[in-house]
This record gives C-alpha cells, structure tokens and sequence, in this order.
C-alpha cells in the first residue's frame, strides 16, 4: 500500500462466549480477544469498532459493513449462531473489495467456508505444546517485521491436511512439536476482496498478547485492505464487439 493511503477502518469481530464463560479463558483476555486486538490496532493510528455475536445482526449492519475497510474475525464455539443473513452479506463486501483477516478456528466459520468453497476441515490437537511459525515469504508486506521463525510455547495443533483451495500466496507455515505442519498464514482473493487466514489464537493459551501475532494481524489487515476505489460486486455486463464480427 503506497504511504499516503488512509488507515484502513478496522471492525473486529468476535463471538465473545469463552471470555464471558470458562476463567480459563477470562483470565487471559478480561475484556474479550476482540478489545485486546483493538487495544493493538490503536496503538498504530488505526480507527477500530467491535462487534460480537449477541448484538443486533451480531452487529455486522450494513452501516458498520460499508465503514469497513478490513474485517478481522474470532470465533470457535457458535459458528451455527451466526445467521445466514450476516453471512451472505459478509461475502458480498467481500467480494465488494472488503478485506478479510480470519483467525484461527475461523477457519470453520460459515463465512470462511462460504468464501472458500470447501469443508476448511483439519486436524488437531489440544496439548498446550510449542509452535514454531517459520516465514516462507520474507518479502511479503505481512511478514514486514518479523524474524526468520518465531516461537509460541503453548499452542494447539493443528496439522494437515486442510482442505481450502491451493492460497494465492502462503506466507506463514507452522511446525509443531508432535510431529505436524500446517498451512499458517494463506492470502486468497475472492472478487475484489482479499482474505488472510491466520492460523494461531487458541483462546485458552495467551497466544494474542504475542507481539509477532500482532504484528502478522496489524500487517495483514494493512495488506487486505481495499485496493479499489469505489467497492462494487463485480457484475457481469452485456457489451458490444469491440471489433465488427
Ligand atoms: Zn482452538
């Protein structure tokens, strides 16, 4: 993104039940995952809102939709919940030029399998166990910042195979210490918009406080924000011959 592009507006989505339900969780995120990632988004200038499930529209309207640049979404437990309604509407800015940073056990949201167009089924393990992310793009704009491989202690793992269409581009890949790799950090393009799938944040480990997590989300979201100037479904249009036929 050239310098004297505005700050892309940030809307950060989160189911926000573990936070509210299990200590365990509470414990690292008092306030949810989603106000401590708008807490990091701040910091860089970014302006952020929050949604989450339990509001009107899991507070997706369009209103808040067509004021967002980048989408970042956190949920696991209440995939279900979410309405059909919130989904197909989440797709189409997408495919609008809105960009998509999906988190972890995102990956079997609706919107994500939705967008991918495939069960985004996996395999994994809870075992609190180390995950080294080794970056295999070093000169990709999400990995701006960030050393050659980087370390969580305690993860989930998640192995493959993971069954999204081939990314466009893989920049992140994971290695944990039972033996699996995993596809950790996937750019996709669906219409006009651009999705990152990043791969970390099991909610009972304190993986978000980790300052290279923030900085592939905050890189990421700079990243998939709108390359078009005006956002627009693509739209199939009925044209006359350029040359006489
Ligand atoms: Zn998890």
């Amino acid at each position: 993104m050239p310098n004297d592009a505005p700050t892309p507006r940030i809307t950060i989505w989160n189911e926000f039940w573990y936070e509210r339900n299990v200590p365990e969780v509470a414990r690292h995120y008092p306030e949810g995952i989603h106000a401590l990632l708008a807490q990091r988004f701040r910091r860089d200038g970014f302006p952020v809102r929050t949604a989450t499930l339990d509001e009107a529209q899991h507070g997706l309207t369009k209103e808040v939709l067509d004021k967002t640049d980048v989408l970042v979404w956190w949920a696991h437990k209440r995939h279900d919940d979410v309405s059909d309604e919130v989904v197909a509407r989440v797709q189409s800015q997408v495919h609008s030029g809105m960009g998509l940073v999906m988190l972890h056990s995102g990956h079997f949201s609706k919107v994500f399998r939705a967008l991918m167009g495939t069960t985004c089924t996996l395999n994994w393990r809870v075992d609190g166990q180390r995950e080294r992310i080794w970056v295999i793009a070093p000169d990709h704009p999400i990995a701006a910042g960030l050393p050659p491989h980087f370390e969580l202690q305690q993860e989930e793992a998640y192995g493959e195979f993971f069954d999204i269409p081939p990314p466009d581009q893989l920049v992140l890949m994971s290695w944990f210490k039972g033996g699996e790799v995993f596809r950790s950090g996937c750019c996709f393009t669906r219409g006009h918009g651009r999705i990152f799938y990043f791969r970390p944040g099991h909610e009972t480990f304190p993986t978000f406080h980790d300052g290279n997590v923030q900085r592939v989300i905050v890189n990421a979201a700079r990243w998939a924000a709108p390359t078009v100037t005006e956002r627009k479904v693509p739209a199939s249009v009925l044209v006359e011959p350029l040359e006489a036929i």
